[in-house]
Formats: C-alpha cells, sequence, structure tokens
C-alpha cells in the first residue's frame, strides 16, 4: 500500500495493525462485494491466528469512517463495497454475482419521505447474469 494512502488512513484515526492492513490491502478495488466470512478466509491465510472478530470490528470501523459502504441486498449475508461513490447494483438470483451499476437516474422523492432527511438510495436490479441466463431451466 502506497504511502499516501497510508497517511490518510492514520489522518482519519484508524490504528493500523497489521491484520487491518491485509484487510484494507483486500478491500482496496475489491470488485466482488465481499462479506466479512469472505474477508476472513481470504485474510486468515497470511493471518492464521486472526479471529473473526478482528475482521468484523475492523469492518466497523471502516463504516463509521466511510471507508467502505454496507451493501443490503444480499439477505443472507452482510457484503461490503470499498467503492463508496453512489452507485447502484445488480443480483444474479442464482450465482450471488453482483454487478456495479454506474448509470445515474433521476428519481423524484414520493410525497411519504419529503420530511425524512435522504443520506443515500440505492437501486437493486434482480434477475439471472448473463451465465445463468444460458443455464436456465
Ligand atoms: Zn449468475
Ligand atoms: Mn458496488
Amino acid at each position: 500500500m502506497d504511502k499516501e494512502k497510508l497517511n490518510y488512513y492514520k489522518s482519519l484515526g484508524i490504528k493500523l495493525t497489521p491484520q487491518r492492513l491485509a484487510i484494507l490491502e483486500f478491500l482496496e478495488g475489491n470488485k466482488e462485494h465481499p462479506s466479512a466470512e469472505d474477508i476472513y478466509k481470504a485474510i486468515k491465510i497470511r493471518f492464521p491466528s486472526m479471529s473473526f472478530a478482528t475482521v468484523y470490528n475492523t469492518l466497523e470501523v471502516l463504516l463509521s469512517k466511510g471507508i467502505v459502504k454496507e451493501i443490503l441486498i444480499d439477505g443472507s449475508k452482510r457484503r461490503f463495497d470499498p467503492d463508496v461513490s453512489p452507485h447502484h447494483h445488480f443480483i444474479c438470483k442464482k450465482c450471488g454475482k453482483i454487478i456495479d451499476v454506474k448509470c445515474k437516474y433521476d428519481i423524484y422523492l414520493p410525497e411519504e419521505l419529503k420530511d425524512c432527511e435522504i443520506e443515500d438510495y440505492q437501486l437493486v436490479f434482480y434477475g439471472y447474469c448473463k451465465d445463468c441466463k444460458k443455464s436456465r431451466t
């Protein structure tokens, strides 16, 4: 990881342990929208003594600092996205693949929400990816 990135994380007040650095490196540019379990499995190879709680706590810190975003589209698990720019997602109902959707949509705030403070919104497209569409019977 380059110095600039390291200093940026430090400036946010994140304590950078070797395990945390490994988690940050794993997430950098990761397009898989991994779950905490996925991250744990990947990092455990390098840090066999690391506990799942370490991954979980790190993710909570990264969430609170806005370095990762939580993606609530997979009912079975929390997924995390290091791309915190506003974007939408497609999820395949068969293989669970998630595709980023970077298109901008004009939406109108409905009457029910006019008194709320909206921080973010996300469109989710459900269906079958290219590969699963072919093998569907
Ligand atoms: Zn699929
Ligand atoms: Mn994404």
